[in-house]
């Protein structure tokens, strides 16, 4: 194995003594004499200083290199207090591993940015810029805090079918595919697999899940194929078991970020506050009242982008929920409280990140939700039966992990927090 992270793990012991390292020529600096070449991995950099009068030929090899070129150089490992990490390598050998063609579609340290599709189209390069490294370094921590946070509370992590032949969220459209003879579709969340979960006796399930949404709208802030955190719990007494869920999952995340993963906070220049919980709660009628004289949408209405935003800047919190939504705005599966429904939003500095709520778990009013809604029972017919023979009361919620990412990272764009963005237009890379 050659050695990479370097940046990190080398240390006094190292010095005077010769090392071998690899990664990319980030960049390289000849002053005719003497050429410094900038050597970067996953960790971090190093600098590379190559004399021309004391090893010429390996000179004129490594000025000529073009940038990203990948590289290991076994050289002299020597203190230098004068340059980054406080040490150097003085080379005595180099070997090219892999020669990148220049110019490059897309510069990696370059102060003058590239247009945001060209960044995608060269997502591996892009891929390789600090502050893209430092967003999916957090959002690897995102996904470590949910674990260890949903162990500790007797979660089971599942992974539910992705093919399926219904939909379950009534507004958004699905892809469809070929399934041999059958049509069958791409699942717009596990709502009703970890669902049917309740009925088997694992009484708390979460999945990092995927969602696929063949929504045509073309925003800042959704994904057609996006991930979740999704979890599904029995037993409950009402949907305020699952808001509690929530908010203490929340901070779990934000103590953890905080703490593990500071520098790459440092290098996207954010320093979030932790959250208090309980988080605030006021009711759909509440904060409509709360925007009354700024919106045309009346009682009944879903909250728009424009509304969530000033909602947002009215309440002053950073997350908050919104509880208690008129029945007729929530999928059919939520449980009524007269005529709203047991469910809720979690809300991100004005953004939805969340929703959830209590589920009906009566077989008869699941039924009757359903006619009422004009949906068509007999697709459903293997969902249904899963509440035919001992359905414990339950409810739970989805977080979409792009949109808490983008929120706490204040990157502008969810595409950004995903690798390989899936949009209204874009299928590739
Ligand atoms: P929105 O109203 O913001 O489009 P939604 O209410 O349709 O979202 P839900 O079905 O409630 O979405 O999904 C739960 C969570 O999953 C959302 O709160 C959001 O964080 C995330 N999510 C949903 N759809 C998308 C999407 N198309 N792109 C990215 N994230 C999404
Ligand atoms: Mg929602």
């Amino acid at each position: 194995m050659l050695r990479t992270h370097y940046s990190q793990d080398v240390d006094t012991k190292d010095y005077g003594s010769t090392v071998t390292v690899a990664g990319w020529i980030e960049d390289i600096r000849n002053l005719g004499g003497i050429a410094f070449l900038i050597l970067r991995d996953r960790t971090g950099k190093i600098q590379v200083t190559v004399i021309k009068k004391e090893t010429p030929e390996l000179f004129k090899e490594l000025v000529s290199l073009s940038r990203e070129t990948v590289v290991s150089i076994t050289g002299l490992c020597q203190e230098n207090t004068q340059v980054m990490n406080n040490w150097e390598i003085l080379p005595q050998q180099a070997h090219i591993l892999s020669l990148a063609e220049s110019p490059l579609p897309l510069g990696v340290i370059d102060k003058v940015g590239a247009d945001f599709d060209t960044t995608l189209d060269n997502r591996f390069i892009d891929l390789r810029k600090k502050e893209n490294q430092s967003i999916f370094a957090i959002r690897d921590a995102f996904l470590t805090a949910t674990h260890h946070f949903l162990h500790s509370q007797g979660f089971l992590e599942i992974h539910t079918p992705k093919i399926t032949t219904t939909s379950p969220e009534g507004g958004t459209e699905v892809f469809s595919l070929q399934y041999f003879d059958r049509k069958a579709y791409l699942v717009q969340s596990p709502q009703l697999y970890k669902q049917i979960m309740m009925a088997t006796g694992f009484d708390r399930v979460y999945e990092i899940a995927w969602y696929f949404r063949a929504e045509e709208h073309d925003t800042s802030r959704h994904l057609n194929e996006s991930t979740a955190i999704d979890l599904e719990m029995a037993f409950i007494d009402n949907e305020e078991d699952i808001m509690k869920m929530a908010e203490d999952l929340t901070q779990y995340i934000m103590i953890y970020l905080t703490t593990q993963r500071k520098s790459d906070m440092d290098i996207l220049a954010t320093s979030p506050e932790i959250p208090q919980t309980p988080f605030t709660r006021i009711t759909y009628d509440e904060a409509l009242d709360l925007i009354q004289k700024k919106t045309d949408m009346t009682w009944g209405d879903d909250f728009g982008t424009l509304e969530e935003r000033l909602i947002g800047e009215t309440l002053q919190e950073t997350f908050y929920f919104i509880t208690q939504y008129p029945l007729e705005t929530k999928p059919f599966y939520s449980m009524p409280n007269g005529k709203y429904a047991r469910s809720f939003d979690l809300s991100y500095q004005g953004v939805e990140i969340a929703s959830g709520a209590q589920r009906i778990h009566q077989h008869d009013l699941l039924q009757k939700r359903m006619a009422h809604m004009a949906m068509d029972i007999d697709n459903f017919s293997e969902y249904l039966k899963a509440f035919r023979y001992g359905m414990p009361p339950h409810g739970g919620f989805g977080l979409g992990i792009e949109r808490f990412l983008m929120e706490l990272l204040q990157v502008g764009n969810i595409r950004k927090c995903i690798l390989f963005p899936r949009d209204r237009t874009r299928l590739t890379p």
